[in-house]
């Protein structure tokens, strides 16, 4: 049997490694941090620090591919694990992902539409932009934010300077603010022969910067559905991209705005388990492993809800429903501690 190697051990490897472990794969996880979530499910976890040469080399030696669960890992790590090991999605994938500018340029530069953009990095450029993109609008870190930190919303008379301070005086992108209908996602996947899958889009709302609920399907005409679909795939085919991928899309009455890309699977992915016959996870595993992928076609619909700090207390209690908890001992407000699925029969309503 072969061994998957997991950059990140956070809820998502922790997910990967349940599904690497049902198809007979072993798993090893490398992640700095102590105690890690997908730690508890892994066959071996190594805790080193990501320009640790030494210990990357050791973790791709014991490995037959390496993927990751986050997209904030080191290039300089991946360019130790490379020659070495096949890492999958590759290098490309992580560096659009991890620059807001490049991201978008990455989209515009393939046809995508995105917000209106421009690269800020003090308040000079954020007074020019701010002339030339107008408000609303949004200053976001170019790279690590996540959850909705790191940005700020500016409106009329909204102060640069107060605003490139909570940015922290970080690179940053001003983005036009989107008037979307809703928000959709699509989870795709590419196989290692090239081959496209993508499960059905799902909607997504969001309280504070945060995934609250994703519910599918989306209620977006079959067209649009397919639009989405369609982008997704065209997203991975130019990045020669393996496995999944999360896409995160606007809805608006011109069409489709592409908001941002992650380079792995999503939270917004999470119904797959209890709706799909073939999971997110499981068709990661099976693309980034040269196995064909999988049947992912949804049974049910579905409408999945994270577990946020002590949320997670409630879990024993709904009985109805597909629990996930990800054995975090630590449940400050707004942390994912779980998420939990309720599906009903495909097109009952409701
Ligand atoms: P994630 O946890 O998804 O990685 P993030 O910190 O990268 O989040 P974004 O996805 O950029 O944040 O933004 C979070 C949410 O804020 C979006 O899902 C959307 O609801 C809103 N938002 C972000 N950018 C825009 C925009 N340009 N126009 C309108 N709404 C926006
Ligand atoms: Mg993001
Ligand atoms: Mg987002």
């Amino acid at each position: 049997g072969s061994t998957v190697g997991i950059l990140g051990g956070g809820q998502l490897g922790r997910m990967l490694a349940l599904a690497a472990a049902r198809l007979g794969m072993k798993v090893h996880v490398y992640e700095p941090a102590p105690e890690p979530p997908a730690g508890q499910v892994a066959n071996k976890v190594t805790r080193a620090a990501w320009d640790d040469a030494d210990a990357l080399a050791d973790f791709a030696a014991g490995v037959d591919v390496v993927t990751y669960e986050f997209e904030n890992v080191d290039l300089a790590a991946i360019d130790v694990l490379a020659p070495l090991v096949p890492v999958r999605p590759g290098r490309r994938a992580l560096e659009v992902a991890q620059d807001r500018i490049a991201e978008k340029d990455f989209l515009n530069a393939i046809g995508l539409a995105t917000a209106p953009y421009a690269a800020i990095d003090g308040t000079d450029t954020l007074e020019t932009a701010l002339e030339a993109i107008g408000t609303p609008s949004i200053l976001k870190t170019r790279r690590l934010g996540y959850d909705g930190k790191g940005q700020v919303r500016l409106d009329a008379g909204s102060s640069a300077d107060a605003a490139w301070l909570s940015v922290g005086k970080a690179p940053s992108v001003l983005e036009g603010f989107v008037d979307f209908e809703r928000e959709i996602s699509v989870i795709a996947a590419r196989g290692g022969d090239g081959s496209v899958a993508a499960f059905d889009p799902g909607e997504n709302e969001h309280r504070d910067g945060i995934l609250h609920k994703t519910t599918v399907p989306a209620r977006v005409p079959a067209g649009r559905a397919q639009d989405a679909v369609l982008l997704a795939g065209k997203i991975l085919t130019e990045l020669d991209y393996v496995g999944v991928i999360g896409v995160e899309l606007f809805v608006t009455r011109s069409g489709l705005v592409v908001n941002e890309i992650a380079p792995r699977v999503h939270n917004s992915g999470h119904w797959t388990e209890a709706a799909c016959l073939i999971d997110q996870f499981e068709q990661h595993i099976r693309a980034i492993c040269g196995w064909p992928l999988g049947d992912g076609a949804r049974h049910s619909d579905a409408e999945m809800v994270n577990l946020l700090g002590s949320d997670a207390e409630a879990a024993p209690g709904l009985t109805g429903a597909r629990v996930h908890l990800y054995g975090k001992a630590e449940a400050r407000p707004g942390r994912k501690m779980g998420h939990v699925t309720r599906i009903r029969p495909r097109g009952a309503g409701g």
